[in-house]
């Protein structure tokens, strides 16, 4: 397939490969913000084709695993709510609440269906004018402007009966949130492509000049992401410290405006609290007060939500780059993909899955730092 197959070939993957081990001289610490990378990064096992020298850590680019408890908890209630419709995307059916998942809404008689874009959620509202129906609209800037279209359509059509529950998360507030840790051990990141692709990347200079990290907008196959890695090693190896593209047949610096346009029409900047990590100031998108008729949290009064995480969940330290999922006490044995206790366990994109169904232990860590 065009621009797939070309970008899995071998020989180029070991070229590149090979080309890192010549530059790299010392140890450094790269994060790949997206969850999709993380995934594919262990589906073809490019972190152990790679020099010692370089650790991977995995970052908070997941939406389904970054989504807070108190949100999920409440999804939980209005979804448990007679009358309502409860859309969501199929991976946060089994994100584990404080005490269930939307699994079990359903299984107790909720109406929890899952859909495959926000638009699908306006349809089945204007089909149920006499139900409540509510789109769990997750994620981070990329999905962002089809969430906005799917408001903006139901006003279009004057729909009364359709709201969304909004948990958008943007990247750079994250970045900003990592690097100013006393705890941050990240010297560089691989920016995600599609996020990238809709945002451009005019926010990461000023943060990989304030920083002193080199920044590399990266795709998602694996001459992709080892070229992204490159770019990084090159630059940490120079003391530089740039925000450069290497996606550059999808990304430009400025991104696409008429989605951008969309997200600021419907959406205002809002703090947001991150599952496992906490507020970070700025770093979500809310509903615009034009807008409120539109807001789940509003239409529905959810009180009475105490969350309460796993206390062996250490999954906020994993998505910050500190630990890795075989330092969780819960990982792989009572912790698994079909008995979750944290989200990044369930999400296609979390990095727990990504390290129990590509079979990563520190014994694997141990031989590939050998
Ligand atoms: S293995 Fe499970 S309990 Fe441990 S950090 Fe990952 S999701 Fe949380």
């Amino acid at each position: 397939m065009k621009y797939t197959a070309e970008y899995r070939d071998p020989g180029l993957v070991h070229g590149v490969i090979e080309e890192i081990r010549r530059t790299v001289t010392q140890p450094w610490v790269i994060m790949e913000i997206c969850g999709g990378q993380t995934h594919a990064i262990m589906r073809y096992g490019l972190d152990q084709l790679l020099p010692p020298e370089i650790e991977l850590v995995h970052g908070p680019g997941c939406p389904v695993c970054v989504t807070s408890l108190e949100l999920v908890d409440k999804a939980l209630a209005i979804a448990s709510q007679p009358g309502v419709i409860f859309t969501s995307y199929g991976d946060m059916l089994r994100v584990p609440g404080s005490s269930r998942d939307l699994f079990s809404v359903r299984a107790a008689g909720g109406d929890v269906r899952v859909v495959y874009s926000p638009l699908d959620a306006v349809k089945i509202a204007q089909e149920n004018p006499d139900r409540q129906v509510v789109f769990f609209a997750i994620g981070f800037e990329t999905t962002a402007p089809a969430n906005c279209m799917s408001v903006l359509q139901a006003k279009a059509m004057g729909l009364t009966n359709f709201t969304v529950l909004v948990s958008h998360v943007r990247v750079p507030p994250a970045m900003h949130a990592i690097l100013s840790s006393p705890r941050n051990r990240v010297q560089s990141f691989l920016a995600a492509g599609h996020v990238c692709t809709v945002m451009g990347y005019w926010e990461y200079p000023p943060i990989a000049k304030q920083y002193h990290v080199p920044i590399v907008v990266t795709g998602f196959e694996p001459v992709d992401i080892l070229e992204g890695i490159l770019m990084d090693v090159r630059q940490l190896e120079k003391g530089q410290y740039e925000a450069q593209n290497g996606y550059a047949r999808v990304v430009t610096f400025d991104g696409n405006h008429p989605a951008q346009n969309i997200i600021q029409k419907v959406f205002v900047e809002c703090d947001r609290k991150w599952r496992g990590i906490g507020v970070i100031p700025g770093s979500g998108w809310c509903l615009r007060p034009e807008y409120a008729d539109f807001d789940a949290e509003i239409r529905f009064s959810v009180s009475d939500i105490h969350p309460e995480e796993s206390p062996l969940c250490i999954a906020g330290q994993i998505l910050q780059g500190l630990k890795k999922p075989f330092d969780c006490p819960a990982f792989a044995k009572i912790c698994t993909p079909e008995n979750p206790l944290g989200a990044t366990m369930v999400s296609s994109e979390g990095a727990c899955a990504a390290y129990y169904r590509y079979a990563r232990s520190p014994v694997d860590a141990a031989s590939v730092e050998a």
